[in-house]
């Protein structure tokens, strides 16, 4: 099956990356001859740098029909020799000179040295595996997810529609190149699309600004620092969307976006598993802490602990399931995980909480295991915490956690990067705003919190 699409009419698509540009056509030529080198390799891994070598190096592995297993540029010797074992990549492609070999590495193949040779695209099945992604490692050590081309192109496809992504837009954003976020969509998305890219190198805001683009992609921490810096925010207002995903967007970054920026931002909901699969539509409504409803083809519904249905009432949480042509089939070398991810009926357990109203759209409240916090009998969510501590104006980044408290069972504790303000202040504030048992009995000021590399609090870590 086609998975890069074609490109569209007169339009003369390039990827761009750091100040480097590539047509399309010569995009693929050099991919094609990439795939010849490939062909009949199980598995080839890519050094994800933002560069074009990357995408060329994993065109070339869809091309050819081989599973690219993206390896973050940043990620250390455990996390490397985890992935590449895992994923049994015999063979490791990076941009010259960019990647330091280690002991126990496969053979390094600089990308340049592939792309004059002969050219060749395989004629691939759907179910066949374009790549394998690693979870983001928030919640315990990252899970190798085979997605297959068809799960790629019903997830785009479906996303498309509802941004109304055509060949005129021109994307934009500076994100990591080996996640679903900016490999999946923003980079297959503007392929299959046809739309011109433009990757910034790094997601900053100056650099968003100049950029003069009609799509926007960000995670929070992109947009939090948007926020901040108020001409680049400003130079936003000629967009045609801004899109937020990958982690909760706090509303007081939505309502200052929307200030600064004028668009009112969409936000999306997915994970590597389930690639993209709940998002605001680019026509219609948008809420601020919500995420949409399901993109087309796709079935969700809440279960409670005990598996039982959870009501659609917009107020009660329950665990969020999903059932589409873009969720995954299994994990990589993981059949423990793998049995514990899908219910006996078939739907995938996502691991996070969410509230679903009578009209079908989806807050997410948080992760089912460091977002929903028991404490004296109260289940209470991070997020409203996180918010409330949010508003204040003082306050850069907040994270809620419980922590075990002798009486409580768990206690709502908050780490907090802010300015010119104290704790006991903070609590004061946050008590005109939550219920007693929501309001945080401990605050930490803190220098930074901890993230990983899509710009999530890694609360394992806090815990
Ligand atoms: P791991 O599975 O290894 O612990 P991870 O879940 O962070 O890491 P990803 O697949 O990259 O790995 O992230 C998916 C998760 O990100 C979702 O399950 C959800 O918790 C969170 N997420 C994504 N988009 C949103 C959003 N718009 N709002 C809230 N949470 C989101
Ligand atoms: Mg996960």
């Amino acid at each position: 099956m086609d998975l890069l699409g074609g490109p569209a009419g007169e339009h003369a698509q390039a990827v761009r990356i750091a100040g480097r540009a590539l047509a399309r056509e010569d995009l693929l030529t050099r991919a094609a001859a990439v795939a010849a080198a490939f062909a009949g390799a199980l598995a080839v891994a890519v050094h994800a740098t933002a560069s074009l070598e990357t995408v060329v190096a994993v065109v070339g592995g869809i091309l050819a029909g081989v599973p690219v297993v993206p390896l973050p540029p940043d990620s250390g010797p455990a996390e490397r020799a985890h992935i590449l074992g895992d994923s049994g990549a015999r063979l490791l492609l990076a941009a010259r000179g960019a990647y330091a070999a280690g002991d126990g590495d496969p053979p390094v193949v600089p990308v340049d040295d592939l792309t004059r040779g002969d050219r060749a695209r395989a004629d691939v099945p759907g179910d066949a595996p374009a790549l394998v992604l690693y979870t983001s490692g928030t919640t315990g050590a990252p899970k190798g997810v085979p997605v297959t081309r068809s799960a790629v192109a019903a997830g785009l496809d479906a996303l498309a529609e509802a941004w109304e992504w055509t060949p005129d837009d021109t994307l934009v954003h500076g994100l990591p190149l080996f996640h679903v976020h900016g490999l999946v969509l923003g980079v297959l998305g503007a392929l299959r699309v046809g739309s011109p890219l433009v990757h910034t190198g790094r997601p900053r805001p100056e650099l968003y600004a100049e950029a003069a683009g009609s799509l926007y992609f960000g995670v929070p921490t992109v947009w939090s620092r948007v926020c901040a810096d108020e001409e680049a925010a400003r130079a936003l207002r000629g967009a045609r969307l801004l899109v937020s995903g990958s982690a909760p967007l706090p509303v007081p970054v939505f309502d200052r976006l929307a200030d600064l920026t004028g668009h009112r931002p969409v936000e999306r909901y997915g994970m590597t598993e389930t690639l993209i699969t709940v998002s605001a539509r680019a026509g219609g409504e948008r809420r601020p802490g919500q995420v949409g409803l399901p993109l087309a083809g796709v079935a969700t519904r809440l279960a409670a602990e005990d598996g039982s249905a959870v009501p659609h009432d917009g107020e009660t949480p329950g665990e969020l399931h999903v059932r589409a042509p873009m969720v995954f089939g299994g994990y990589l070398n993981r059949p423990d995980a793998t049995a514990e991810a899908f219910t006996p009926d078939g739907w995938f357990r996502t691991g996070d909480i969410a509230v679903v109203g009578p009209d079908g759209w989806h807050r997410i409240v948080g992760r089912a295991s460091t977002d929903l916090i028991k404490s004296g009998g109260y289940r209470i969510g991070a997020g409203e915490v996180e918010d409330a501590l949010l508003a204040h104006p003082a306050v850069r980044e907040a994270a809620v956690v419980g922590t075990p408290h002798d009486d409580l069972g768990e206690q709502v504790t908050a780490y907090v990067v802010a300015e010119g303000v104290g704790e006991r202040q903070l609590i004061d504030f946050v008590a005109g705003r939550l219920s007693a048992h929501k309001r945080p009995r401990v605050v930490y000021l803190v220098g930074s919190l901890p993230r990983n590399a899509m710009g999530k609090v890694v609360k394992t870590r806090l815990k």
